[in-house]
């Protein structure tokens, strides 16, 4: 991620000599408000509404989709737990579809999890991969769903000339600390559709109808406050500026990282879903071994170690309890919704053989052409290791 330094500075200072530290100063617009006319343009998203985090922004957009209880919300296997949690926030549970690969969901396998209770789909954009969201977008057409796409982890990576996020009926971003932008926590969503918006600014405001938005054309209901401050709103205006030249840096380093793995005999690039503008690796073993060893060189990481990624370690998810078994979205189901390993063996199995691959753009090219040496010796290395290990 870009680093955080004076622009982020000044820009808190100026909102700190203001004095005005909520989002809807009286009279100018604040920095939030300019963040989100920005990245609407970069993104084509007609509609960004700032958030607290890529959580709530996910709620958020599911609430203004009218997602609720009864609802079916499709999630792949491996994410981050947070995208099987928003359905549950409201009301709704999340049925898991296998990856393929790509290291996103299989649109083969979202065919499969349907049921007449589906309502939408959350396509993760994992590790800067992105899905296939042509077919994701067909397959939402013909069965009339809704389809938000989590680019939590791959905020502003484009797929065909579009940015994530712009490309579903609404998309959620996330700026924690972790992401390619941050301000510490954060989030946004984005949306072309009027409708959704209103919906999503009240659910995210409770007072929303008194700042003077104009009339709304959705009826007024109860929101939560998942707003940000101005001194969100500032560090994430001096980040955006940082985002494209970020991008650019890992566009750079692809071709050349992606040449090394090229031609090892135990390993292979991962297929990718848009080659041409691709800003993210990962490499696939024939052998979990191999994979397991290689995941332990600096610089990469095997997905099946991953943690709370991998749904077999989402226990709170997998437990379907709630904080007031009353308000247990389970209970509300139309049918038992099950998360057994043995309907998911294929993600898993993809996992334990897939690493994830760093492109080293926080160093110098030098460094980084270092690092790409030491990480191909790494990968045939762990072949040796695979090798000698009896079958
Ligand atoms: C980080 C992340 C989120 C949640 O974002 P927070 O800002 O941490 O709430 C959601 N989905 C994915 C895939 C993420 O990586």
């Amino acid at each position: 991620m870009p680093r955080v330094g004076l622009s982020e500075l000044f820009a808190l200072g100026r909102v700190i000599t203001n004095g005005q530290l909520l989002r809807y100063p009286r009279g100018a617009k604040g920095y939030t408000h300019r963040f989100e006319t920005r990245l609407a343009e970069m993104t084509g998203a007609s509609h960004v509404l700032t958030v607290n985090s890529g959580t709530n922004a996910l709620i958020t957009a599911l609430a203004a989709a009218g997602i609720g209880p009864g609802d079916e919300v499709l999630v792949p296997a491996y994410t981050w737990m947070a995208t099987a949690i928003a359905p549950l926030a409201v009301g709704a549970v999340p049925v898991l579809v296998d990856i393929d690969e790509t290291l996103t969901m299989d649109p083969l396998d979202i065919e499969r999890r349907l049921s007449p209770y589906t309502k939408a789909i959350i396509p993760v954009h994992m590790l800067n991969l992105v899905c296939n969201m042509d077919a994701i977008m067909e397959i939402a057409r013909r069965n009339e769903l809704i389809v938000i796409e989590d680019a939590a982890q791959a905020v502003g990576v484009s797929y065909k000339e579009r940015r994530t996020g712009s490309i579903g009926h609404l998309g959620a971003y996330s700026f924690n600390h972790f992401k390619n932008i941050t301000s510490g926590e954060g989030g946004a969503v984005l949306t072309s559709d009027r409708g959704y918006f209103e919906r999503a600014r009240m659910y995210h405001d409770p007072g929303s109808f008194m700042r003077g938005h104009g009339e709304a054309s959705e009826p007024l209901f109860a929101g939560l406050n998942f707003r940000v401050s101005e001194l969100t709103g500032a560090v994430l205006w001096a980040q955006l500026a940082k985002l494209d030249p970020f991008l650019r840096r890992l566009r750079r380093r692809h071709p050349i990282v992606a040449r090394t793995f090229a031609d090892l005999p135990n390993c292979r690039l991962s297929p990718h879903n848009d080659p041409e503008n691709a800003v993210a690796l990962s490499v696939i073993f024939d052998d979990p071994e191999e994979a397991r060893v290689f995941g332990r060189t600096r610089g990469a990481e095997r997905l099946l170690d991953t943690d709370r990624h991998v749904f077999v370690n989402w226990e709170a998810v997998l437990s379907k309890r709630a904080f007031h078994p009353k308000m247990n979205p389970h209970a509300w189901a139309n049918r038992e919704i099950t998360y057994l390993p043995d309907d998911y063996a294929r993600t898993l199995e993809i996992l334990s053989r897939t690493c994830r691959v760093s492109l080293g753009a926080q160093y110098p090219l030098p460094v980084m052409q270092w690092q790409k040496r030491s990480l191909r010796n790494a990968a045939s290395r762990a072949g040796a290791v695979g090798a000698a290990v009896p079958a």
